[in-house]
């Protein structure tokens, strides 16, 4: 019989280790403890590098036909701009904009992919407990309409429940970390206002901080830190109508329909996010300050870059003896990947509540880097994480650059013209099957356009995309043969010489 996956908690996170393992032929079990999808505001910006995992679940053209793309993010200090973000300079990606779209809407449009696709949620369902040994792991689950518990038994269990994870403490994980004194309210509706409706707008006050983000259907986002003091009786969204009022230099005036949350934020992370047959993804694994707005982005890419290894794992074409070192190599990654999102989201929220000469100091580090372009060079790609990328494992060989080919790395979206069908973008050739050899050969056929042909290696079984022509050469940058090995989560495994790149394969299996 095929493994058996429980994924528990059916937000991002865990619709899109769902989706992909499904995509894959695992059969999973889904279970929420809510009773029906929910609609409170929740994150409402998909970054270029979650629209590209998205893309690969199927669901990206229906996430961008609901959503709002935005170009730029400005931001004001005390009521002047000191600098914006653009994604002018990003390369190689479909998507040079950020998309603004409600999580509910994310959510829906992925609950739709998953029902379309065979799967089910088990909504009322809460785990309870949860314990595991070598061979499998039995859950506790709770229907909560009627109280009554019964014991599952799966193979692996993926706990994508939220900050508050039960899967967590039922292993027994540590979620070390601290809780932001600063208390912030947000308020969805529609408004009337000047302010551009292609941009973010931070507005950074020595009373503290306004970020309003245009929606799609003319709805806008107003997210605040909470004032020291708020009238007893005054209605949440009122406060933060008022507080938007005062820190935004363009009058924003709330329409009728607001609805409103408050919110305390963490900066936190599981001390391990694989124990055994469990695994930990989304604000299960991390939670931080949504300063950045990288929660649901790390939390798709946590999901799916497991999924793709687990599915390995299920289908037999890893052994048992290699999930190991499998699974390791993910918890490793996604180590680092969280690290790094901790510490600038948590720079980006102290940033914004500094004074006096230290806000002075901001503001001139701002305007100079936007005027060198650094921040459009270097914080636009390292935020929409198009500029993800790897450290080496102990023991592997270290990153191998050709042109804009990099090992350990994103595999550039390179737009490549063809003789088939015009113009195919590298991604177009990755598999949620497994591993991908490009081939690429710059010095073959004459001839403006490439061609592309698809194979299948008889030694390592991968699939095989030769793609000759002089065309790549400007496209890559690149002027020998080089080849690459792609991971199905778009991760480049090995760059090398054509012949060399079958040891890497090895690995991979
Ligand atoms: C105000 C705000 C703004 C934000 N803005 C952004 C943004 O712009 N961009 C961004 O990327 N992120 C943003 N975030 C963060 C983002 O909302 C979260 O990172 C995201 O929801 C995490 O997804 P998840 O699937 O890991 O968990 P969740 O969305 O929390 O889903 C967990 C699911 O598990 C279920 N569950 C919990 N416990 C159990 C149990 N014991 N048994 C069964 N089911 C259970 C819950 O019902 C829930 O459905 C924001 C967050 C907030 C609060």
């Amino acid at each position: 019989m095929s493994a058996r996956v429980l994924v528990v908690g059916a937000g991002p996170a865990g619709l899109s280790a769902a989706i992909s393992l499904l995509l894959r032929g695992v059969p999973v079990t889904v279970v929420d403890k809510a009773a029906a999808p929910h609609t409170h505001p929740k994150a409402v910006v998909l970054w270029p590098r979650a629209l590209e995992v998205f893309e690969r679940l199927g669901v990206a053209e229906a996430l961008v036909a609901g959503g709002h793309p935005l170009t730029s993010q400005h931001y004001h200090s005390n009521g002047t701009r000191v600098a914006s973000l653009t994604f002018r300079m990003l390369r190689h990606t479909k998507y040079r904009y950020a998309l603004a779209i409600p999580q509910h809407v994310t959510e829906r449009v992925l609950r739709e992919r998953l029902t379309g696709l065979g799967g089910t949620i088990r909504a009322n369902t809460e785990l309870t407990a949860l314990r595991q040994d070598a061979t499998a792991v039995t859950a506790t689950l709770t229907d909560l309409s009627t109280g009554e518990h019964t014991e599952e038994v799966h193979d692996w269990v993926i706990g994508a429940d939220g900050v508050r994870s039960a899967v967590r403490t039922a292993i027994g994980v540590e979620f070390t970390g601290q809780t932001y004194e600063q208390t912030f309210l947000l308020s969805d509706g529609p408004c009337e206002t000047d302010l551009a409706t292609d941009a973010a707008h931070y507005f950074m006050t020595d009373t503290g901080v306004l970020v309003v983000v245009p929606l799609p259907g003319g709805q806008w986002r107003a997210f605040i830190s909470a004032p020291r003091e708020i009238p007893e009786g005054e209605a949440l969204a009122a406060t933060v109508e008022r507080v938007t009022a005062a820190r935004s230099p363009v009058p924003v005036r709330f329409l009728d329909g607001h609805t409103a949350g408050r919110f305390r934020i963490h900066r936190r992370a599981a001390e391990q996010v694989w124990r055994g047959r469990v695994f930990l993804v989304g604000d299960a694994a991390h939670a931080h300050s949504p300063a950045g707005a990288q929660g649901i982005n790390t939390g798709v890419e946590d999901a799916t870059s497991l999924a793709w290894r687990l599915a390995g794992v299920c289908l037999g074409s890893s052994s048992a003896a290699d999930s190991g070192r499998v699974f390791a190599e993910w918890a490793a990654e996604r180590h680092q990947v969280v690290r790094n999102v901790l510490r600038d989201t948590d720079l980006q929220t102290r940033l914004w509540g500094v004074r006096g000469l230290r806000r002075r100091l901001r503001d001139l580090v701002l305007s100079g880097a936007e005027r060198t372009t650094l921040l459009d060079r270097v914080v636009t790609p390292r935020q929409t994480q198009i500029d993800q990328r790897y450290r080496t494992a102990p023991g592997r060989a270290r990153p191998v650059s050709a042109g804009v080919l990099r090992s350990h790395a994103r595999l550039p979206n390179v737009a490549i013209p063809t003789t088939a069908t015009g113009t195919a973008h590298l991604h177009d050739f990755l598999s949620m099957a497994g591993p991908v050899s490009l081939r690429f050969d710059p010095v073959g056929t004459p001839g403006r356009r490439t061609e592309v042909r698809r194979s299948t290696d008889p030694e390592t079984g991968f699939d095989v995309v030769s793609l000759t022509g002089p065309a790549l050469r400007s496209a890559l940058g690149i002027s020998r043969r080089v080849a690459c090995l792609v991971r199905p989560d778009g991760i480049v495994a090995a760059v090398a010489s054509h012949t060399a790149l079958e040891t890497e394969g090895e690995v991979l299996r």
